[in-house]
């Protein structure tokens, strides 16, 4: 039976010289791992869709263990992102998050567009990827069910707060009674909150245009970066390791 749908590639493995299963974020199906026959030689017909972030509409023949590519129509190949080393890391670990939180059988529109204008944002802008980054994480939280909670205290429903002390590990905001009780949080500033509450509301391409102070950045990256390993329950991201090791040697 063949079927049709948009889909990314999110990652390749190879399985002979020739094949690789391709594993695709597809906006009908959620995720699909299906086998690109001649997918690693050149000048075969799949060869030019068997490379991650490639985007299109792609037909697949369901078969009884493995589902195949059949023919892909390609809307948009993300080339530049290959041939950048910063590109390339900040969109690999896009593809990695979306490969950890999306299931088989199960759409994720919202996350799929997210992708798919995440991708366009990397391609076309020479700065501003750590923004990008946020921005795609926390609505990548949100759509898959591990938004933060930052509109009252995550413990008592509360909305009392002198001070705002964010709890990674409750998920959320923590008010001036229950802050007590928990004593590893960190204290943050209103700004802080602020631009994750907008970020929450607001599509990423126009976060994108956002002018922050990097200090701000730089303390939201380290925030979200450690909400997304204890509630994704992942503590390697290879890509953000990567991505890290690279940040260092342009710095
Ligand atoms: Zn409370």
């Amino acid at each position: 039976m063949l079927f049709k749908t948009e889909a990314v590639v999110l990652r390749k493995n190879k399985i002979t010289d020739a094949d690789v299963i391709l594993t695709l974020f597809t906006r009908k199906y959620g995720k699909i791992r299906a086998v690109a026959k001649g997918g690693r030689k050149p000048k075969t017909r799949l060869s030019p869709s068997s490379h991650i972030f490639v985007y299109g509409d792609f037909i697949i023949n369901k078969g009884k263990n493995l589902d195949k590519v059949s023919s892909v129509d390609i809307k948009e190949s993300f080339y530049n992102i290959r041939e950048d080393l910063s590109k390339l890391a900040y969109a690999s670990y896009f593809a990695e998050l979306c490969d950890a939180v999306i299931v088989e059988g199960v759409t994720n529109n919202r996350l799929f567009d997210t992708l798919i204008k995440g991708l366009y944002l990397i391609t076309y802008r020479d700065q501003g990827y750590d923004l990008i980054k946020i921005a795609f994480q926390l609505q990548l939280l949100d759509f898959s069910g591990f938004r933060p909670e930052i509109k009252k205290c995550v413990n008592c429903g509360g909305v009392k707060f002198n001070k705002i002390n964010f709890n990674i590990h409750q998920g959320g905001i923590i008010c001036d009674n229950c802050y007590s009780r928990y004593d590893d949080s960190m204290l943050v500033n209103s700004m802080i909150i602020k631009v994750m509450n907008y970020i929450l509301k607001t599509d990423i391409t126009t976060v994108s245009k956002l002018k922050l102070n990097p200090s701000i950045i730089k303390r939201l990256e380290r925030i979200i970066d450690k909400y997304i390993e204890i509630h994704l329950e992942r503590k390697n991201f290879k890509s953000l390791e990567f991505l890290r090791t690279l940040e260092q040697n342009l710095s």
